[in-house]
């Protein structure tokens, strides 16, 4: 049967660029970036190369960019890092409702140890405004962190607005964006996002799991969550995955043109959209403005758990909810006031470069089926 994958934001299929570094490095390539001698020094030599082309596609400084292990990890080192640093600055940090787990376990977690956390509301839309933002801002405010597009349901967050906001209040807060989702969808640079901390992962962009990247501003100092031979210039000791960094650095390289890209899967996006729309049951959850790689629908009475094996059954992968909610009911649709019925039948839609007009039919057709028989089915 054909595989029609959707579900390219919990994770997205190798590029052959990827497959070919990670080939390559293989067969060729084992050396310690960190050894003396001439094997290390060319392990070395890649990393920097990889490290400039993470750089490249981020518009900062090669030194900015620290590799990690994933999007998770990027985050839990920017929080926590941001954090005790600045502990003496201030107190008060500020996030929003919709942000992925390992932001909000991250921002829970240091409220347990003494911090206030002020936690933003979207609108029923989905989406977060400026104005709230702003307001959540204070004189003790020492980071502020928001994801630029929501995972669940492509809601894109006014990021750029923060350093504005900031400044209104005399505050030198820091502020941290999740980019795992925007990265190579729209454009990710510190210097239109006003960020001093941004965290990007892997295989959200067609290379492996287990490596991601934090961007670090150089006017900016974080603590360490992981210590020890102190790589990554001391703020991620432990050996570099030369292996996954290279498959990494080489699927960023592969990126197409942010723009071209936007126009095409707009294209699919509304294809869909509409398709799904015709279905009398089916309504939208992801916000009219929202990113167009992701679309969150639910087909009313239809619990997503069994629409999305309906859709399996031919051929159609797609998300209940996101990946991470694993079957739980998400708070990001209950931060957008959707009800739990509805919420319970939310299903994630995720295109790619990859997708087709064919995967999206073949969509629309499964979800079509799905509502006709699973409701004569009651
Ligand atoms: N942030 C967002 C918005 C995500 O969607 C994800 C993964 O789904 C992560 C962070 C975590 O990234 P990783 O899976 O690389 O740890």
């Amino acid at each position: 049967m054909k595989i029609h994958y959707l579900d390219n934001s919990a994770t997205s299929p190798l590029c052959d660029e990827a497959k070919n570094a990670i080939k390559y490095c293989i067969e060729n390539h084992f050396g310690n970036p960190s050894s003396m001698h001439l094997l290390g020094a060319e392990a070395l030599s890649r990393l920097d190369s990889a490290r400039e082309a993470v750089a490249t596609a981020l518009g900062c400084l090669p030194k900015e960019v620290y590799f990690t292990s994933c999007g998770t990890e990027a985050n839990n080192t920017a929080i926590f890092g941001a954090a005790y640093a600045r502990r003496r600055d201030g107190n008060h940090l500020v996030t929003t409702k919709i942000e992925h787990p390992s932001v909000l376990k991250a921002f829970e977690r240091l409220e347990k140890e003494g911090f206030e956390v002020t936690y933003i509301s979207p609108d029923s839309e989905g989406n977060v405004s400026t104005e709230s933002i702003a307001s959540a801002v204070r004189k003790d405010t020492v980071l502020v962190s928001i994801m630029a597009v929501n995972n669940e349901t492509g809601a894109i967050l006014p990021v750029s607005s923060v350093k504005p906001a900031l400044r209104a209040v005399g505050s030198s807060a820091y502020v941290h964006s999740d980019c795992v989702q925007a990265f190579g969808k729209i454009p990710v640079r510190p210097e239109l996002l006003g960020t001093d901390l941004i965290s990007v992962s892997g295989h959200k962009i067609h290379a492996p799991k287990g490596i991601g990247a934090l961007y670090v501003s150089k006017n900016v100092r974080i603590l360490p969550l992981l210590v020890g031979g102190g790589q990554e210039k001391g703020l991620r000791s432990g050996t570099e995955s030369t292996l996954l960094i290279d498959a990494f650095a080489a699927a960023v390289k592969a990126l197409p043109d942010v723009k071209r890209s936007l126009e095409e899967i707009s294209k699919l996006q509304s294809h869909l959209v509409s398709g799904l729309s015709a279905l009398d049951t089916v309504v939208i959850n992801s916000p009219k403005d929202a990113l167009p790689y992701i679309v969150n629908f639910s087909a009313e009475k239809v619990r997503s758990e069994i629409m999305m094996h309906h859709l399996e059954a031919s051929g159609c992968y797609v998300s209940s909810g996101s990946a991470c909610a694993k079957g739980g009911v998400s708070h990001v649709l209950a931060a957008q006031g959707i009800s739990r019925q509805r919420a319970d039948s939310a299903i994630r839609v995720s295109l790619s470069r990859f997708t087709t007009e064919e995967d999206i039919d073949a969509l629309i057709k499964g979800v079509e089926l799905g509502v006709n028989l699973l409701k004569k089915r009651k």
